[in-house]
């Protein structure tokens, strides 16, 4: 397993300007080195920049100052190698949750048939695929997410970038779902980087836990944690739950 970073964040500085015509500086000089396969949690209080970071290195915003790079290239755009999962994940309303998951193939090319038949096979990795012909007002919460994870996998990335991705759901499904998430993991062998105001989410699912604190945002601490080490907490809860 090669340790060279998929990820590089180089002196990453972000400042927005504020209505009454000040700076306010969102981050400042983010270091950070994401292994490949690695699950990363970034972990910091509300406003410390979390989404900015997500922002910035997916190509949906402009950094202030530094970089990042995707396999040693600045990323200047979105592109197909880094998935977005966000807390309320807009499915499009009108089409049904196969049509969601096979929009992203759809709009690179991949013909009906072929994309139909892997959006059902990424709906079966989420266990959705029952509910290929619901709509998304049809499913709860939980069910959702699933999807959002399915259509962000449809795009083949090697990254998977969620922001507060269970933010929205309820205690007993969020659980579920940080273990359907590790599951998910361990078999696609993904890049994973989540970000989440949680500290027990982060210690539950991350193998490094880089924890912010804010104003401006800066890193305080890169925690490497044993991923063979018993998860006890949601591993209890899993087994007498369902949602
Ligand atoms: P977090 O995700 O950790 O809650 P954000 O990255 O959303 O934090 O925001 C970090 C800081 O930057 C906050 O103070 C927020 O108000 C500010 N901010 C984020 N996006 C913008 C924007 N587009 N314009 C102005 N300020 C912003
Ligand atoms: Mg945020």
């Amino acid at each position: 397993m090669s340790d060279t970073p998929i990820i590089n964040i180089q002196g990453l500085s972000k400042s927005f300007a504020t209505k009454s015509g000040d700076q306010l500086q969102a981050l400042d000089d983010i270091n950070l080195s994401i292994r490949p396969r690695s699950f990363t949690c970034i972990v910091g209080p509300s406003g410390c920049g979390k989404s900015t970071i997500l922002r910035i290195a997916s190509g949906l915003e402009k950094a202030s100052l530094g970089q990042v790079l995707y396999k040693g290239d600045p990323v200047v755009k979105p592109g197909a190698d880094i998935g977005l999962v966000f807390q309320e994940y807009s499915l499009f309303p009108w089409l049904s949750v196969l049509d969601n998951v096979a929009a992203g193939p759809e709009f690179a090319g991949v013909d009906k048939q072929t994309r139909h038949r892997d959006a059902l096979g990424f709906l079966n990795m989420v266990n959705m695929a029952e509910f290929k012909d619901a709509f998304p007002h049809e499913l709860s919460g939980g069910m959702r997410q699933r999807v959002a994870i399915a259509r962000a996998l449809a795009n083949e990335p090697d990254v998977l970038f969620m922001d507060e991705p269970f933010g929205a759901l309820d205690a007993h499904t969020r659980i579920l779902l940080q273990q359907e998430l590790l599951s998910l993991w361990e078999m696609t062998h993904k890049t994973v980087v989540l970000v989440t105001h949680s500290v027990d989410e982060a210690v539950f699912l991350a193998d490094e836990i880089v924890i912010m604190s804010a104003r401006p945002g800066r890193i305080q601490d890169v925690l490497t944690v044993d991923m063979s080490r018993p998860r006890t907490r949601a591993d209890k809860a899993f087994g007498e739950l369902s949602e």
